[in-house]
């Protein structure tokens, strides 16, 4: 260039810092805001080739400053922009976590809600329906009257749950009360199975039809526990398709196999 060798001048990566980026492969300047925003890039300050085919001003560091222009220049415009793309707080998956992490501990505060209320009814064997759970019902069962008293003590709770809480996650209908169930069941077994241990046991059936005329066997096992107290703990009812001894036999060795159990530990 006008009869001096001239090139790159990594000093530059200083003085343009945020926005000057120089290809090897094509011996030349680009502006990385400018590319990235390049619908807001005007042909002012050499706007263009920044983008595409690269500026080699290597006598005139003047070119990068007309680039850069005034307050309102597009370089600084698209510069703005890309400030705001980098910026974590701001960007659109981090205001999605943090809305997720606020669904999240909504979610936790309703469902605590729900196991405490299935628990104590669970507890004290009482139903959890009642005859007209509406909004205007005088008493809706339960269920959603102990769930209110909950809420009425704990404003937190309160906030979340009943007319507060999304109407398509209420954790309140009778299939997710029905999982809440299952799922305490299955550990109230895990505790009485552990507390049995080793020992031998006897098993207590009882079989009779339902109202719907189907028959049901429950099974409860007895034992004597480390304290030598004598246990009774129900373990579970199925339904059986008639009361012959082999098909009993057969559902109660199912119904203990289940929780690890075999016929072969029953005494007497
Ligand atoms: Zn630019």
């Amino acid at each position: 260039m006008s009869g001096f060798n001239r090139k790159f001048n990594p000093d530059w990566y200083v003085d343009y810092k945020t926005w000057l980026e120089y290809s090897v492969a094509k011996d030349a300047l680009y502006c990385l805001p400018c590319y990235l925003f390049r619908s807001s890039v005007g042909k002012k300050g050499g706007g263009e080739a920044f983008i595409s085919q690269g500026v080699k001003c290597w006598n005139r560091k003047k070119a990068l400053d007309d680039h850069v222009g005034g307050p309102n220049s597009s370089h600084n415009v698209a510069a703005r922009k890309g400030e705001d793309l980098l910026k974590q707080s701001q960007s659109i998956s981090s205001v999605l976590i943090r809305q997720s992490d606020k669904a999240k501990s909504e979610y936790r505060t309703r469902l605590q809600a729900s196991i405490t209320t299935t628990k104590v009814l669970l507890r004290q064997g009482v139903s959890f329906r009642g005859h007209d759970e509406s909004e205007f019902s005088e008493n809706r069962g339960n269920f959603l009257e102990f769930l209110e008293v909950i809420a009425n003590e704990n404003p937190d709770v309160r906030s979340v749950v009943l007319e507060n809480a999304p109407k398509n996650h209420q954790l309140t209908s009778p299939k997710i009360q029905k999982d809440i169930v299952r799922a305490i069941a299955s550990l109230t077994t895990k505790e009485i199975i552990k507390d049995l241990g080793d020992a031998f046991f006897c098993i207590l059936v009882d079989e009779s039809r339902d109202v719907s005329t189907k028959e049901q066997m429950a099974v409860a096992i007895r034992y004597v526990d480390k304290k030598c107290c004598i246990i009774e703990r129900f373990l579970g009812i199925s339904h059986v398709t008639d009361t012959k001894a082999t098909t009993l036999k057969k559902e109660i060795e199912s119904m203990l196999g289940l929780h690890g159990l075999s016929l072969s530990r029953i005494k007497g």
